[in-house]
């Protein structure tokens, strides 16, 4: 994969604060990796990583540099390519974008007046309409030209995640380890229940590990499958779970894993067939993440670990067959993918 660096020549600290800012802004949305200051303003590479972190999953980084020049060298001399966006260039209308899509991609802007050193070593000076406007308004029409429109659809597994709304504002959250305790405890969860809830997000981490799996995900999804115990003790705490995390906007992936936690998943057939007062479709495992906390939960009694055939057996002698069958079938599947049997997962190494 090719990668898409933003280079901001030019920076005062004290007008271009914000400017700056929505340089980076822009960059990470429009589908750059990385931002590079040249010069330094903490508050400003601050400000876009701490974004990058909530709102992303922190792989965009904002950095600062000293020498421009030197930048710029060194990127051509690793095989890059170096676009330098300035009104005085090729209007981008007439640019073959595919010229550039091959090679690592260095977008240079500038804030006052840029050197013409630049001018001079840019591959390409492309400019967005021949009419003098802003570093922001060309970055973003440059990258979305670049990426055809495609960055914009972009999904994020992130801290903060906006629900679209046609009117008002609904953003949802991924708790963290701390967060997800306080939520259970703020339920009134007792100990037994907090404890059991630990063990499951240890083990469920070791597996997410092993499966490659969305470690965010799995923590406030491990440590809040049971939140629904804290007002029902049924089949049904999963659904009454995943709705108390609604009502507190967490984030839909990890209502999901607690409403689809039970064994290895519900059937529409047995929601109906146990008579639970909850909606009445199918409450399966889908995403990796649901499938290792429900599995790391069939291998947790209590707080101590058990061998999945012990459940298996606990769900057959409560005429719970074809559950029993699942939960087996999801055993065999998470094993796999983790190349262990995953009744081997030594409880003493959890860290
Ligand atoms: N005379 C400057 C120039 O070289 O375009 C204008 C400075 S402008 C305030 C700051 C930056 O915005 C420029 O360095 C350039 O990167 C970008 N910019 C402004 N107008 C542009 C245009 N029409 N096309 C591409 N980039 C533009």
């Amino acid at each position: 994969m090719v990668k898409i660096y933003v280079l901001r020549l030019g920076h005062r600290p004290k007008r271009d604060k914000r400017v700056t800012t929505h340089v980076g802004l822009v960059a990470r949305t429009f589908g750059a990796d990385r931002f590079v200051l040249v010069g330094s303003d903490s508050k400003v590479i601050s400000g876009l990583n701490s974004v990058s972190n909530r709102w992303g999953d922190g792989k965009f980084e904002a950095e600062s540099i000293k020498d421009g020049k030197k930048y710029v060298n060194e990127w051509k001399k690793s095989g890059g390519f170096v676009v330098h966006l300035t009104m005085y260039g090729l209007n981008i209308s007439n640019f073959d974008m595919e010229k550039i899509k091959n090679k690592d991609l260095l977008v240079v802007v500038g804030a006052e007046k840029v050197e013409p050193w630049y001018y001079e070593n840019a591959d390409y000076n492309i400019a967005v309409a021949n009419q003098p406007h802003s570093e922001v308004s060309a970055l973003a029409i440059f990258l979305d030209r670049y990426y055809q429109g495609k960055e914009l659809d972009k999904e994020y597994i992130s801290k903060l995640s906006i629900k679209p709304m046609k009117k008002g504002k609904y953003v949802t959250v991924i708790p963290d380890e701390l967060e997800c305790i306080d939520l259970l405890k703020n339920e009134k969860a007792d100990d037994k229940l907090l404890q059991h809830s630990e063990a499951v997000y240890k083990l469920a981490i070791e597996i997410g590990r092993k499966a490659n799996a969305n470690l965010k995900l799995i923590t406030a999804g491990a440590l809040l499958h049971d939140i629904g115990k804290t007002k029902v003790k049924g089949l049904d705490h999963g659904y009454v779970g995943a709705e108390i995390l609604r009502r507190k906007r967490i984030n839909e992936e990890i209502a999901k894993i607690a409403e689809r936690h039970i064994g290895a998943g519900l059937t529409k057939e047995e929601i109906i067939k146990n008579r639970l007062n909850i909606p009445k479709k199918d409450y399966i495992p889908r995403t990796l993440e649901e499938k290792i906390v429900a599995e790391a939960d069939n291998l947790i009694n209590g707080s101590k670990k058990v061998n999945i055939e012990k459940t298996i057996e606990s769900y057959k002698k409560e005429g719970l067959n074809n559950s029993a069958e699942r939960i087996l079938k999801l055993h065999e599947e998470l094993s796999k993918k983790c190349k262990i049997d995953l009744n081997k997962i030594d409880s003493n190494n959890f860290k």
